[in-house]
């Protein structure tokens, strides 16, 4: 089974959409304990959760619902604490629940996006126990969550920049915010580089405004062709600047990707008409966890930027706007 490359879903705010699914199979079930549970490479985050008995992230190895989404099959316990398919389990001796049932949510032939599951506090009979209507609730939850999907894609599309083909201004606000969600949830860092092109009003001023849009496109390209991971945001927030927003990755990581950015502009020789190449400066900041603030992030990368362009320019600087 593939795993959903994690889209951003799983940092949704409480959404009525899936909460519907969920308390209706609640309801059906009589269960004390109903969830959506999303995955990614490392996480299962659990949305529409109706309970506090769980936490709503644990390391996806460490799920019960992991034996779903590696399997892609359904999976009912009758209780949790007595089967042998969970004797060792680390999480399971913690919980005040015994009776189990999951299906998988399949996007595609082989793409498992997570889970839909009952729980209850008292042991059930897994033999008896009616899995159809969990089976069609997933399919509709499925579906919500493709549907989600699609929205997000169409509303990134309505918001690309012409001139440099990046995502805009809104795109990164929004990334922004669910990079904060994120960290704040999961704990790992999350990074921002503000990328800044030198001297570009002389640009503009010797060559022309056209030629000044025309490398703002290759700009645009160059910082689109640098890999990246699938959660990274890359967008053009202003005029000749650009932005970066990196969950999960900690100082060390963003100042890799700030050299690499760098490297990749000064091998292009795209010719400066005040002599010599055309350069950018990047700041960068970072943060982790519950403190974790947009609003200090940013500005924490604008010093970083500042401090690198009064450092000479060409060159990435970093802040921590808290300990990371
Ligand atoms: P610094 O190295 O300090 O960044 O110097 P700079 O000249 O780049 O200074 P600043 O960042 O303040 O300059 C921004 C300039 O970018 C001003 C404006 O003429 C130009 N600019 C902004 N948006 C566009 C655009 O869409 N097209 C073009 N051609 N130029 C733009
Ligand atoms: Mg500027
Ligand atoms: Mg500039």
């Amino acid at each position: 089974m593939r795993i959903l490359d994690a889209c951003g879903i799983m940092d949704v705010t409480p959404d009525e959409r899936f909460d519907r699914v969920t308390r209706l199979a609640s309801r059906f079930y009589e269960a004390d304990v109903a969830f959506i549970g999303l995955v990614d490479g490392q996480f299962q985050s659990l949305i529409s959760l109706n309970s506090d008995a769980l936490g709503r992230n644990v390391p996806r190895r460490d799920s019960v619902c992991n034996m779903i989404v590696e399997s892609g099959r359904p999976l009912v316990v009758g209780d949790l604490k007595t089967d042998p398919r969970l004797a060792g389990h680390p999480l399971v001796p913690h919980l005040a629940l015994h009776f189990y049932a999951g299906v998988p949510l399949i996007a595609e032939p082989d793409l498992v996006l997570g889970t839909l599951c009952v729980m209850k506090r008292e042991p059930g009979d897994q033999e008896s126990f009616d899995l159809a209507p969990l089976l069609d609730l997933a399919a509709i939850a499925t579906n919500e969550i493709a549907q989600w999907k699609l929205n997000l894609e169409l509303k990134q599309m309505s918001e690309i920049d012409s001139l440099t083909g990046l995502p805009n201004r809104r795109i990164f606000d929004d990334a922004f915010e669910r990079a904060i969600r994120r960290t704040r949830r999961t704990a790992q860092p999350v990074s921002v580089l503000m990328v800044d092109i030198d001297h570009f009003k002389a640009l503009n001023d010797l060559a022309g405004h056209q030629m000044g849009d025309r490398v703002l496109g290759q700009l645009g390209q160059l910082l689109a062709s640098t890999p990246r991971r699938p959660l990274d945001t890359l967008a053009r927030i202003g005029g000749e600047e650009f932005a970066l927003i990196l969950p999960d990755t900690d100082p060390a990581g963003a100042k890799m990707v700030a050299e690499a950015l760098l490297e990749t502009l000064r091998q292009a020789e795209i010719l400066h008409p005040a002599g010599g190449f055309v350069s950018a400066s990047i700041g960068g900041a970072s943060q982790r966890g519950a403190e974790a603030s947009a609003s200090a992030l940013y500005l924490a990368a604008d010093m970083a930027l500042y401090d690198a362009k009064r450092g000479g320019r060409d060159r990435y600087c970093d802040q921590l706007a808290s300990p990371v």
